[in-house]
């Protein structure tokens, strides 16, 4: 069946349920959002034209708003916990929702069950017949859920399911075995999905699927009244949570009040939290709309390291505040850092929002020394004196959302087998304006059977030592796409990118395929779960399958729609 685009979301908000605290977050924003989602949908489907959309049978499982997983969550909606979440889930269910599909939603075992056509009870009779769903979207608590309850039938299935994954899971804890073997296994990784199947809130490592949500988009009447609304010296500090404010406390806090009148929305019960200060203007935790109106106002958004990667600074920016933020020397990792310890990633974190520091930056984003008061006191006053214009990068806005989302679920199948595929003509070559680290880039004007992203958009490079392939296609001014590893793991490649190796193995490591100019070795990657951007090695050049991408919307090639 075709899909139609719903601009209606009476029956979505009647799905998502009601009884609980986070229910009624993510239905208000569904709500308030409605209008966004519309336009957004008409414009979508006037830029796809005529072309056929199959309407899928998707479920939608929240496993961390289910009782069965605890669900810690929903009792601190209204008490500065965590939102971001929430934030994601209900713009993901309005999307599907909006793209047309045929949508379940579930928030208990028992609903799991229900849609799944399982007998209640643990796991004593998997499921037997075909998958009712074509795809269901979850998390790490919701597939602890299915294993138990879908046992070794959920294996069979696996490659249907996308895991809503916030903070993303490199292919090294990802697989099984070569996690445990060596030293990658967490308390979440080791599923053995294909690392795409990861869905992030933010684009981390490409190995995984940038999902995402949505940030309110401003018409061209409401950006110049915000402009003209601006209050110069006003700022509203980036933390629900008292704990947040720890570190702010003397220093930067201090030089910031001499400048600034600072706002916060700090939650609290019946007295004022101590950790913020009494000069601090505090407006208690607000609604989402009213934060809104807060951030129209304000000229500086200020974070002082935590949370991490949340929404709120997007939501700043679009609402035309500058958003100053901590840099991080060292950055932070699973390796030093308590938030991030056991989480499926080696990733290094340099400042508190990567994305907004990467892909947004000057003059909406600064990220400064918050140790050095000069630096930190020279930035307040460049803010003061800067216009910006209320940004919103495309691929936050509901239109890309839905762009996204539409690309994902009509090419992504992780079901068909894909071989290996050499594509013949490697020797054409593309000159690409690189570093001296790499070499030339090639590329291939052969068509790969059901290839997506499409194999014209490959780009081949070799990394620096010690590199990994997220840095070197970056530098090159492309992505890393880890669905085109496997035409470049292959003999051609190297002798395409002229890598002189006296000899040429195929092992089970997640930095192949890679070269090491020491030994002048060639390595080819064995296990295909084990492809990876993440990876680098102070030993190792790769081989880098990188492909274009749009502006504004980087999980999609120029040719991807
Ligand atoms: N938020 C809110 N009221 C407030 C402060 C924040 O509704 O007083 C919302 C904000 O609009 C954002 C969400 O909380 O969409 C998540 O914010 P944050 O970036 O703090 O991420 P989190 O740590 O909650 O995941």
């Amino acid at each position: 069946r075709q899909a139609a685009f719903r601009t209606d979301l009476s029956v979505l908000l009647e799905q998502v349920g009601s009884g609980k605290e986070s229910l009624s977050f993510m239905k208000r924003r569904i709500r308030r959002l409605a209008q966004q989602w519309a336009t957004a949908a008409n414009r979508l489907d006037v830029k796809l034209g005529q072309r056929w959309r199959d309407q899928k049978k998707i479920l939608v499982h929240v496993g961390f708003l289910t009782e069965e997983s605890g669900d810690v969550f929903s009792p601190k909606v209204l008490k500065g916990g965590p939102l971001g979440e929430m934030v994601q889930w209900a713009d993901i269910l309005t999307a599907l929702h909006v793209l047309g599909h045929n949508l379940k939603i579930s928030m208990s075992v028992k609903e799991l069950q229900g849609f799944l056509g399982v007998p209640p009870g643990r796991g004593s009779c998997p499921l037997t017949g075909p998958l009712p769903f074509d795809l269901i979207y979850t998390d790490y608590h919701g597939l602890q859920q299915m294993k138990q309850h879908m046992g070794l039938s959920l294996k069979k299935h696996k490659c249907h399911i996308r895991v809503i994954d916030t903070f993303g899971t490199e292919p090294a804890y990802n697989h099984e075995e070569y996690a445990t073997l060596h030293g990658y296994r967490t308390n979440w990784g080791y599923w053995n999905l294909n690392p795409r199947q990861y869905m992030t809130m933010f684009p981390h490592t490409p190995d995984n699927s940038f999902m995402g949500f949505v940030s309110e988009e401003l018409n061209e009447t409401e950006k110049r009244s915000i402009q003209q609304n601006k209050v110069n010296n006003m700022a509203v500090v980036y933390g629900k949570e008292a704990s947040m404010w720890k570190q702010g406390k003397d220093g930067f806090l201090e030089i910031l009040h001499r400048y600034m009148e600072v706002h916060g929305t700090v939650y609290y019960e019946t007295q004022r939290p101590p950790e913020v200060p009494p000069f601090v203007k505090n407006h208690g935790l607000l609604p989402q709309h009213e934060l809104q109106q807060l951030l129209r106002k304000a000229k500086l958004f200020i974070g002082f390291g935590f949370p991490y990667e949340g929404p709120a600074p997007l939501e700043a920016i679009a609402n035309g505040c500058i958003f100053l933020q901590p840099k991080f020397q060292p950055p932070h990792s699973s390796l030093n850092h308590e938030f991030f310890r056991g989480k499926p990633t080696s990733r290094e974190v340099f400042s508190q929002h990567p994305y907004a520091e990467q892909y947004i930056g000057r003059p909406h984003v600064m990220t400064v020394d918050y140790n050095n008061s000069l630096e930190f006191d020279s930035a307040i006053k460049e803010i003061m004196r800067t216009k910006v214009e209320p940004f919103l990068p495309y691929e936050y806005t509901c239109e890309g959302m839905l762009e996204r989302v539409h690309a994902y679920v009509q090419n992504q199948d992780f079901c068909v087998p894909q071989p290996p595929f050499i594509p013949t003509n490697f020797s054409r070559p593309l000159f690409v304006p690189l570093t001296n680290s790499t070499t030339l880039g090639w590329t291939s004007n052969v068509t790969a059977p059901a290839a997506w992203p499409p194999l014209s958009s490959l780009r081949l490079l070799m990394s620096q030592e010690g590199q990994s392939c997220v840095e070197a296609c970056h530098s090159a001014g492309f992505i890393c796409e880890p669905a085109h590893f496997r035409f470049i793991n292959n003999k051609e490649a190297l002798r395409g990118l002229e890598v002189q190796c006296e000899v040429v193995d195929s092992e089970i490591n997640h930095i192949l395929p890679a070269f090491s100019v020491m030994r002048r070795e060639c390595g080819l990657q064995r296990e295909p779960l084990l492809f990876s951007c993440a990876g680098h090695s102070p030993k190792y050049r790769r081989l880098c399958p990188c492909r274009d991408y749009r502006r504004g919307q980087v999980a999609l090639c120029r040719d991807c729609l």
